[in-house]
């Protein structure tokens, strides 16, 4: 996310996945009578081999332009393979405005086997989806009869972009189709790709353009997902007769699954996620809280006169500042663009090569009180030599950070609790979002919290729609204003509820509406007979 705010959406979404029939994977499992999943270690090697080379030519080459910075996560498939979710941000001068710039760099169509017959081939290997739907419902993509993918897409005349965002790429009906299990796949089933990097590749690369417009924290939730669990059952095959206590907790066992490959990958440190540039967390605390590591038996006068004691990155900082004219022009974020922390020097010092990385300072919840108000303060003040300084605004010393905040104007009107939600939902889940709204309520931070409500409401409810959807099963229902604001106060009430309070405390806030339909949501039966989407019925029949 921080490098999200330095370089605001990604451009491209590139996954490249190991192709166990390279060559020289193949070279050297053949000639031992092996198959290439006997041998996850040679795969891990020359799938990481292959994957620098991609962000070599991705980064250095400038393939697609010249890149500002790249994300990746690797990831492995259940039966073991691994693939690698890519990133990619471009300079100002190398986007991708127009379709017709999507065009130049992204094809999802069959070419002409005639005239381009490598590129056919690779197509046909690599970059063909299926078949599933009707014609094979047991594909692992098909779910409630479905393919999860949104195969066969549409045949299209010209690449455009939707009302969301999304790229519909072109897929002309040209009559060109690839044989694939026997059945005749068309224009249809193309994943789209970048014809260099297919044949150079010579494996599975899908290359999407980035949405600009949609909120970019479920693209990340996407790339760094979490492991892959199984619930394994354990079960006694022959009960014994009259024992009937079973340990259902014993039974069950969530396990964690790790295939081969990810075995190989982790024993060879080859990295998971991958950052460049690096984000440095900035650390920060209020005079004299610094934290301070020691044994258990370390004498404690020892302990509080070490030098180090005085020296941590927030305080090197205001030293930085005492000295250098450079490092006055940055606030806390900005500063690891120009300077480069120490940890062993305990110091900063200014960066001589064009390296760099981006700054974070760590998020703290309004509610935390001092270090609260602070970290407002860092996000603005340039160059402080002290903490008083932090509190000097327009020559007027302030005794508190608070203080100082609001003749800066950063929390005036309940403003820097629209700002915290909305800084939280670039990076929080709808759910954390309404527990920190619930947070501010409940500790009364909040002098007109409905005047708050009316500036988050949206960000707090992002979710519900998607969930009505999914219990619908219905991609296309909806809801009015008014039905979101209202399940979103039911899921606040809940939160509020479990610490014994509910909007009966808070007058002026508006109170969730129960429809009886709506009361029981535990109970499966009823809830399945009331599957229905009562706002489309009623325009359907209207
Ligand atoms: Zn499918």
């Amino acid at each position: 996310m921080a490098i999200c705010k330095w370089d605001g959406y990604p451009d491209l979404f590139i996954t490249f996945t190991c192709n166990p029939k390279w060559p020289e994977i193949l070279r050297h499992v053949t000639s031992r009578g092996l198959n290439p999943e006997d041998r996850p270690d040679i795969l891990s090697r020359v799938f990481k081999i292959k994957l620098d080379r991609l962000i070599k030519d991705l980064r250095d080459n400038k393939v697609f332009g010249a890149v500002k910075s790249v994300i990746y996560t690797i990831e492995f498939q259940k039966r073991g393979l691994p693939h690698a979710h890519i990133l990619l941000f471009l300079h100002e001068h190398n986007k991708y405005p127009t379709v017709g710039d999507i065009d130049q760099i992204i094809t999802a169509e069959i070419p002409d086997e005639t005239v381009d017959p490598h590129y056919y081939r690779a197509v046909k290997s690599f970059m063909m989806h299926g078949p599933c739907g009707s014609a094979r419902k047991s594909s692992p993509c098909m779910q409630n009869g479905r393919c999860t993918k949104h195969f066969p897409k549409r045949f299209t005349e010209s690449t455009t972009i939707d009302e969301d965002g999304y790229p519909i790429y072109k897929r002309r009906d040209n009559g060109r189709t690839i044989k694939k299990d026997g059945i005749d796949l068309d224009n249809r089933y193309v994943v789209p790709h970048n014809r260099f990097l297919l044949l150079k590749y010579d494996a599975h690369i899908n290359v999407e353009w980035c949405n600009q417009s949609r909120s970019i924290k479920y693209l990340f939730k996407y790339v760094n997902k979490g492991n892959d669990r199984a619930t394994t059952a354990f079960s006694i095959s022959v009960q014994e007769e009259g024992s009937s206590v079973v340990d259902e907790i014993n039974m069950y066992y969530d396990c964690r699954y790790i295939s081969p490959c990810e075995a190989t990958w982790r024993i060879f440190k080859f990295p998971i996620h991958y950052r460049q540039p690096f984000v440095e967390r900035l650390s920060f605390h209020l005079p004299s809280e610094q934290h301070v590591i020691f044994s258990d038996d370390d004498p404690i006068d020892e302990v509080a006169s070490r030098p180090t004691v005085r020296e941590s990155m927030f305080l090197s900082w205001f030293e930085t500042n005492k000295t250098s004219s450079e490092a006055r022009e940055l606030t806390y974020a900005e500063f690891p663009l120009k300077f480069v922390w120490k940890p062993k020097l305990k110091r900063w010092e200014k960066r001589k090569t064009s390296a760099f990385s981006i700054g974070r300072i760590f998020f703290v919840p309004p509610g935390t009180g001092d270090l609260y108000y602070l970290r407002l303060l860092l996000n603005v003040i340039k160059g402080p030599k002290c903490y008083e300084n932090l509190k000097r605004i327009n020559n007027h010393d302030h005794n508190t950070f608070r203080e100082a905040c609001f003749a800066l104007g950063l929390i005036d009107d309940d403003k820097e609790y629209v700002d915290c939600i909305k800084e939280a939902s670039s990076w929080g889940m709808p759910s954390y979002l309404r527990q920190l709204f619930s947070m501010l309520l409940l500790s009364n931070s909040m002098s007109r919290p409905e005047n708050v409500w009316q500036a988050t409401w949206q960000l707090l409810s992002e979710d519900i729609l998607h969930e009505e959807r999914v219990l619908l099963a219905n991609p296309e229902a909806e809801l009015t204003d008014d039905e979101l604001k209202n399940r979103c106060l039911q899921k606040l009430e809940k939160v509020l509820k479990s610490c014994g309070r509910s909007f009966h405390d808070f007058p002026t806030m508006q109170r969730p509406l129960y429809n009886e339909e709506e009361v029981d949501h535990n109970n499966r039966l009823i809830h399945d007979e009331l599957r229905y989407n009562r706002r489309s019925l009623l325009e359907e029949h209207q």
